[in-house]
């Protein structure tokens, strides 16, 4: 049974003392971790006042990057150690806004992947295709290969706690959602990429997110296609009333 996984990506958005104002607003109203796993994504500036303000509450703080190595010199970058010693179990890598504009390639993805398992926490490892892609037909191949680079190497163990989010770019932040049957294709085909490389049990295992546009008109549908395990969403989580919509989406 794949525990359900909402998590919020914050972006650059958000000071310390809005990220304690959003942890008070939502603590008492999320569901118990058991049921349903929530996240916050949040910038590196407001992690230490996510961690402390959501201690012994059912949120769990996630990073929204870091660097592949633990320590050094590697200025402005985030290290992976530090973030799991500040108790962070989730960290989002690959991000298409990271692979966009500071040239992430699949090849750091994958090192950073490896480095965030070592350091005991857990990747969730974004993948998705271009408008531009998708009208080639080449969504199932473009992801593939995604998904193949970012897990190289991985244990079978490791696979099988990986979150993947599957996040179209031209369904992030335009408002234009993947239909929940678009979505759901190639959910089930990152799954099947997975069961190919690894096996059935560790790709039953693994959860697959999607992401791009999620809100709370639409999540309900997503959330009841067989291979969405949940959603990653940028824009509606910002909002205390949105998050817990979404993180609620089962009541
Ligand atoms: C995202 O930031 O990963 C995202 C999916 O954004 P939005 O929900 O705003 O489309």
């Amino acid at each position: 049974m794949r525990i359900p996984l909402i998590a919020g990506n914050w972006k650059m958005n958000k000071n310390p003392e809005q990220t304690r104002e959003f942890v008070s607003a939502v603590k008492s109203k999320l569901p118990q971790s058991g049921k349903v796993e929530t996240v916050i994504g949040a910038p590196a500036v407001d992690l230490e006042a996510l961690v402390e303000s959501s201690a012994d509450t059912q949120l769990k703080p996630a990073a929204e990057n870091c660097y592949f190595e633990d320590a050094g010199a590697f200025t402005g970058e985030n290290s992976p150690k530090v973030l799991s010693e500040m108790h962070i179990p989730y960290v989002i890598i690959g991000h298409s806004e990271r692979r966009e504009y500071f040239h992430e390639t699949d090849e750091d993805v994958n090192k950073k992947a490896h480095q965030i398992f070592k350091n005991r926490m857990t990747p969730i490892l974004c993948v998705g295709e271009s408008l531009e892609i998708r009208e080639k037909g080449e969504t199932n191949k473009w992801v593939e290969d995604q998904v193949k680079a970012g897990i190289k190497g991985l244990t079978e163990d490791q696979v099988s706690r990986l979150v993947i989010a599957y996040e179209p770019i031209w369904a992030i932040g335009t408002g234009k959602t993947a239909t929940s049957e678009q979505a759901e294709e190639v959910c089930a085909h990152i799954r099947k990429v997975v069961e190919k490389l690894y096996s059935e049990g560790v790709a039953e295992k693994m959860r697959v997110l999607y992401g791009g546009s999620v809100k709370p008109e639409n999540i309900k549908e997503l959330m009841g296609k067989k291979n969405i395990d949940g959603g990653l969403v940028g824009g509606a989580s910002l909002e205390p009333e949105s998050f817990l919509q979404l993180a609620n989406y089962n009541d």
